[in-house]
Parts: structure tokens; C-alpha cells; sequence
């Protein structure tokens, strides 16, 4: 049976990216989302299992000394998140295609380890001021914040030529277009 493949989708916080992950999985079949570890608590009505499986730090550096992950990085102090090998390989045997929602270094790990058998999409926000107007519009995050957040961003953009793909979310069904076609080429492509 042909195995499944790996979709890696990496984004400055304020892109889109969840809103254009959920479109995609909405749009394609046969596709799983990987759900990560990570050593943080649960934020507001995150699930154990279906967000993250949240860790004590002592549980994460368990499994990062079993060799339990494909990939895992510190991405804020303190605060470590990974992929779980047991999330992607068994469903990648059986051919069902996997999406990842991770930072930009974790993604370029992936497509070190999976190559052609992987696509890694940059989500890009059309400018800078536009993320932090899409962050403030979201009224999720004080304004302190957001301007982490936006600090981030623009170290984060210096990995986006790194990507297979560059998708810049401007107007939102453009872009809702442009991942239906990037991924359905990947995915329908042997
Ligand atoms: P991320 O997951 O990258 O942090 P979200 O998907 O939560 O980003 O999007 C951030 C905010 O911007 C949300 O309020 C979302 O509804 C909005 N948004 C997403 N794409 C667009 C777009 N193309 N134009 C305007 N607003 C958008
Ligand atoms: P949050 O705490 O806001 O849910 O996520 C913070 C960041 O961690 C996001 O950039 C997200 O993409 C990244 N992330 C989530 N899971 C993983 C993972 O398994 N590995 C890596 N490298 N980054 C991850």
C-alpha cells in the first residue's frame, strides 16, 4: 500500500493559519492532524488529546530520552513542544496523509527527516501592520502581547523562503484557493 504523506504548515501567530488548516481539513479526505506534546498547561478550553497532550516538563524529558519524538524545539523559554513519532508514523503505514501545525524550526526538521514525502507551507501575512490589526481585531491577547507576537513574526518571515510553498493570506478566499491547490497537486502527485 502506498504510504500517506506529510503536510507541515508554519505561520507568524495572526496569519490565518488555523483558519486556513481548518478550511483544508474541511476540504480534504484522508487527512489527520497530528496532535502535539507540549510542557505547558492548558489554556482556556484546551483538551488533553485533542489540542495537545500537555506534559509536566519531567514527562516531555522522558520522552524526548525514549526517543518518543520525530522533532521537538523550546519555542518559548521554558516551554517545550514536539511532534510524537506515534501521532505520524502508524497513520503514514496505513496511507493516511498528516498535517502538522508547528514553528518554523520543527518544520525544516520534518522536511529534513521526510523530503519529497513532505510539503512545508509558510503562511505569510500580507504585511506586518496587517498581523498586528488581525491581532488586535481577534481580542484574544493584550496588547503587550501582541507586540511579542509581532516581534516574533518578523524573526519568524526570515525562514519563509526555507518553505516549499509561500502562501500569502490577503484576502482570505485567495488563499482558501491557493492551499486547495498546493496541497491537492502535492497530495494527488506520485
Ligand atoms: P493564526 O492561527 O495564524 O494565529 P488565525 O487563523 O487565528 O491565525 O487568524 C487570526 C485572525 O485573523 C482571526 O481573527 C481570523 O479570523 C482573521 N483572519 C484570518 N485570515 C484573514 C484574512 N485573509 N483577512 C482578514 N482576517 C483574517
Ligand atoms: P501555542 O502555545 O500558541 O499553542 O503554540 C505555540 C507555537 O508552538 C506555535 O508556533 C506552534 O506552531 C508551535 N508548535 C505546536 N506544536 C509543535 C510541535 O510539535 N513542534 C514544534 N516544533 N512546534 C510546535
Amino acid at each position: 500500500m502506498k504510504k500517506g504523506r506529510i503536510l507541515v504548515f508554519s505561520a507568524p501567530s495572526g496569519s490565518g493559519k488555523t483558519t486556513l488548516v481548518h478550511y483544508l481539513m474541511q476540504h480534504t479526505s484522508n487527512l489527520h492532524f497530528s496532535v502535539s506534546a507540549t510542557s505547558r498547561p492548558p489554556r482556556g478550553k484546551e483538551q488533553n488529546g485533542i489540542d495537545y497532550f500537555f506534559l509536566t516538563p519531567a514527562e516531555f524529558k522522558e520522552k524526548i530520552s525514549q526517543g518518543d519524538f520525530i522533532e521537538y524545539e523550546e519555542v518559548y523559554q521554558d516551554t517545550f513542544y514536539g511532534t510524537l513519532k506515534s501521532q505520524v508514523e502508524s497513520q503514514l503505514e496505513r496511507g493516511e496523509n498528516v498535517i502538522l501545525d508547528i514553528d518554523v524550526k520543527g518544520a525544516l526538521n520534518v522536511k529534513n527527516i521526510y523530503g519529497t514525502e513532505s510539503l512545508t507551507v509558510f503562511i505569510q501575512p500580507p504585511s506586518v501592520d496587517t498581523l498586528r490589526q488581525r491581532l488586535i481585531d481577534r481580542g484574544t491577547d493584550s496588547l503587550s502581547a501582541i507586540e511579542k507576537r509581532v516581534a516574533k513574526a518578523t524573526y519568524e518571515m526570515t525562514f519563509a523562503d526555507k518553505f516549499d510553498t509561500i502562501i500569502i493570506n490577503d484576502r482570505l478566499e485567495d488563499a482558501q484557493r491557493e492551499v486547495l491547490k498546493v496541497v491537492g497537486n502535492f497530495l494527488d502527485n506520485d
